[in-house]
This record gives C-alpha cells, sequence and structure tokens, in this order.
C-alpha cells in the first residue's frame, strides 16, 4: 500500500507534523509523501491518522 497527496492540499501540514514518518513539507509547505509513499503493515494506523487528520481530505491510501 501507499499513501498519496492529492490537488486538494492547501498546506496546513498536520500531515508532516503527525506523520513525519509517511510524509514531510515542500518548499512552500504543502505536503508531499516521502519516497514513493509505500509503506509496510505496521504503519496503516499511521497512514490513517493522516488520512482521517488532513482537513482537505487530500490524503489518500492507494492499495
Ligand atoms: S494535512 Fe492535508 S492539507 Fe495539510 S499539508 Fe497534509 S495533505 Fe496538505
Amino acid at each position: 500500500m501507499r499513501v498519496e497527496v492529492t490537488e486538494r492540499c492547501t498546506g496546513h501540514g498536520r500531515c508532516y507534523s503527525e506523520v513525519p514518518g509517511l510524509f514531510e513539507d515542500d518548499e512552500a509547505g504543502y505536503g508531499v509523501v516521502l519516497g514513493d509513499g509505500t509503506f509496510g503493515a505496521g504503519d496503516i494506523e499511521a497512514a490513517r491518522t493522516a488520512v482521517h487528520g488532513c482537513p482537505e481530505n487530500a490524503v489518500r491510501i492507494v492499495p
């Protein structure tokens, strides 16, 4: 599975603040995934935290 940040992102920063293991900020403060966003089963709760924490519904989990 992997996480993805869509064009809905407006840069609130919750994803990279709350789940720094999967996200970081770009030079403009928008959220981007680390690497290609792939994560293992052990990070599913962290990924869900990012999905539920994003005020813009910009984070999604792709199977
Ligand atoms: S929490 Fe959502 S809106 Fe904020 S930076 Fe992350 S993806 Fe973008």
